[in-house]
């Protein structure tokens, strides 16, 4: 039943790809940025500056994600004004534990043909004390919206790796597939998301000198299972550490990951970009 499920939705993706990625490009060495926040303060004013400086550095397109229905308009809104940005809807775990949120406030906006994702969803514990019952049951709702429209999830996970795992085995999240973004977590934590079929995204957080036990991480997730990202404005990789991040700055992960895996960095780029294109378009329209 589970795999008959699976399958159905699969099937149904192939069927009617989204028009959002038909254009996606077929070059070669383009990177994308799956995961940044181009809505936030930091870039306001400076969108046309943010484009040509991932066209310069050939990052081909982004993926802009959301933390709040609030702020939601703004996400949609790049999304629907540059070919090359992307949307997503959710509602980030650190964001007010009052915020209601109901499977069609969700359901509602992810039918936008720019949306090819549900999240930034999933759980901190790092950030938010007391009681976190509301973030497992905020995170549950994100996962049967997902599973509903046939659209991976965006799972950010803090200090809650294995609650994490228990809520997407328990709401079958592998079902609607996804990325664990801005990966921190052990190797164990990567594999069992391996096996609940998502990808693995690494952020500038593996360019730091001192982050060796994610060098090793990163050395053993396979590239065919791997994106990469920004999350920007946070976590610029280096050589720009401790600055404001752009999308323009993922080739610096890529960079990192080809040394790590010690692969021509074309070979990163071409992956990790096909990677991109297999998870969001298999989302379904
Ligand atoms: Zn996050
Ligand atoms: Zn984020």
């Amino acid at each position: 039943m589970r795999k008959a499920q699976k399958f159905l939705c699969r099937a149904d993706k192939r069927a009617f790809p989204p028009a959002a990625l038909h254009r996606a490009p077929c070059t070669a060495d383009m990177f994308v940025d799956s995961h940044c926040h181009l809505d936030f303060p930091e870039f306001a004013d400076r969108i046309d500056e943010i484009l040509a400086a991932m066209a310069a550095n050939h990052v081909s397109h982004a993926l802009c994600v959301a933390v709040n229905l609030e702020n939601w308009p703004g996400v949609i809104s790049l999304a629907e004004t540059h070919d090359n940005l992307f949307a997503s809807v959710g509602i980030h775990p650190d964001h007010d534990a009052t915020a209601p949120l109901t499977e069609d406030d969700l359901l509602q906006r992810a039918q936008h043909p720019k949306v090819v994702a549900i999240g930034e969803t999933g759980l901190d514990y790092f950030r938010v004390a007391g009681d976190t019952e509301w973030q497992r049951e905020r995170f549950r709702t994100h996962i049967r919206t997902a599973r509903a429209v046939c659209k991976p999830l965006i799972i950010h996970t803090r200090a809650a790796a294995a609650d994490t795992l228990r809520v997407m085995r328990e709401e079958g999240a592998d079902r609607a597939g996804g990325v664990m973004h801005c990966f921190t977590e052990t190797l164990e934590v990567a594999r069992a998301a391996l096996d609940l079929s998502f990808y693995i995204s690494f952020s500038g957080i593996v360019t730091f000198k001192n982050a060796h036990d994610l060098k090793y991480v990163a050395r053993e997730v396979p590239l065919e299972r791997m994106l990469i990202e920004t999350d920007s404005p946070y976590l610029a990789p280096v050589p720009h550490r401790g600055k404001t991040n752009q999308p323009a700055y993922v080739a610096h992960v890529a960079a990192e990951i080809a040394r790590l895996k010690d692969v021509p960095v074309q070979q990163v780029a071409q992956i990790t970009t096909r990677n991109f294109f297999e998870l969001f378009r298999a989302a379904g329209g």
